[in-house]
């Protein structure tokens, strides 16, 4: 526990404030500190209980709150309340629930009124972080390492941009990228950062576009528009990759779906219907063969229902992706018959693997095949 690492000495106070005061400066310049590096913050978790299991190996930090002053009492006692900011001394690293974290952890006020743990740290030190999270950096080939470097660079920038002031700017989890603080850090995801350093993809007016990628298409990628709304960017266009993602265990797949928790789910999206439920049938496909709606005959009449809403609720181990294929009944369970994991926007992570290993592709090529309407450059 943290408590027993308190207090800081007095003396080493003044240094402490000295070096929170040029923090604070720095936060009042936007997300760029005076390095000229870009700043990222990650929300890691929500904190609804008095627990507070930060932690930092031998030499203690430091407790501070937005105004510099230090929150420690004489017992080392500490109160959670939204504006606390915790730095490790140097090389050290912060750790929360036994995952250490670069840079800076914050305890700030979320959207949704409750407090959260934000990590904020500089951009290419989050990749570090995202890479091993998202991608086998220790077996995969280099090239397909150094695409999801750009991918990933590339979709954290167009959501600081799309908010540059937010308490936070991304999740860690699968719905932005995954992203373990510096748990796996290892030398390829570094080589993978570094190589590509600065690297991002753009539209044809300059602005970054939004690196959306999934684990695997199952043979073709799909456009941003047919699966999400009319806003969602024109150039992130679907492609075929020639089947290569096949190479992945997920590429085809089959779920067992019990029928209660179809209709739980059905509850939850707010449909009302009366059961039995008695069919459960592919509706529209978009030309990737995604479906777009699911047609459900319960006693009460047909529900269409989103596909991709479904799968929200659901979750991903029953609905994989939307390219489902078939879909039967047997025993009180709907078999669901699909390929590919993920939403299938942009980069192939099974698709770039596979390019590289089998057909020698380098990262801009992988890039430029899955997002054919952007362009690869140097921030
Ligand atoms: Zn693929």
């Amino acid at each position: 526990m943290f408590s027993s690492r308190f207090p800081v000495p007095r003396s080493q106070l003044t240094r402490y404030f000295v070096f929170f005061f040029f923090f604070t400066w720095n936060l009042e310049l936007g997300t760029w500190n005076s390095f000229g590096a870009q700043e990222i913050r990650v929300l890691i978790d929500h904190i609804d209980s008095k627990e507070f299991p930060l932690d930092v190996p031998e030499t203690g930090f430091l407790v501070t709150k937005e105004n510099g002053d230090v929150l420690l009492n004489e017992s080392g006692a500490l109160a959670v309340s939204e504006g606390l900011i915790f730095n490790a001394n140097g090389d050290q690293k912060l750790h929360w629930r036994g995952t250490p974290y670069r840079g800076l952890l914050e305890v700030v006020k979320a959207p949704d009124g409750r407090l959260a743990l934000v990590n904020a740290l500089e951009l290419e030190d989050y990749l570090l972080g995202v890479l091993p999270s998202e991608m086998d950096t220790k077996t995969w080939p280099m090239e397909a390492l150094k695409a999801q470097a750009v991918i990933s660079r590339s979709y954290a920038i167009s959501m600081i941009e799309a908010n540059p002031k937010a308490v936070y700017h991304v999740g860690s989890r699968a719905n932005h990228q995954m992203y373990f603080g510096a748990t796996y850090e290892d030398d390829r995801a570094r080589q993978a950062v570094e190589e590509t350093r600065g690297e991002v993809i753009r539209d044809d007016r300059g602005a970054v576009l939004a690196g959306y990628f999934h684990s695997c298409c199952g043979g073709r990628t799909e456009d941003a528009r047919q699966i999400w709304s009319q806003s969602a960017s024109e150039k992130l266009v679907g492609v075929s990759d020639f089947g290569s993602c096949k190479i992945s265990p997920h590429y085809a797949w089959v779920t067992s779906l019990p029928v209660e928790e179809l209709e739980r789910a059905l509850v939850e999206l707010g449909f009302a219907f009366d059961k039995p439920i008695r069919g459960f049938l592919v509706g529209r496909l978009t030309q990737s063969s995604r479906v777009v709606s699911l047609k459900v005959i319960t006693n009460s009449g047909r529900l269409e229902v989103p596909t991709d809403k479904l799968r929200q609720v659901l979750g991903p181990n029953w609905i994989r992706s939307t390219r489902i294929t078939d879909i039967k009944f047997k025993n009180g369970r709907y078999l669901i018959y699909g390929r590919g994991w993920g939403h299938g926007v942009g980069l192939c992570q099974w698709g770039a693997y596979s390019l590289a290993l089998k057909k020698g592709w380098d990262y801009q090529r992988i890039v430029r095949h899955y997002f054919p309407k952007s362009s690869l450059n140097r921030m």
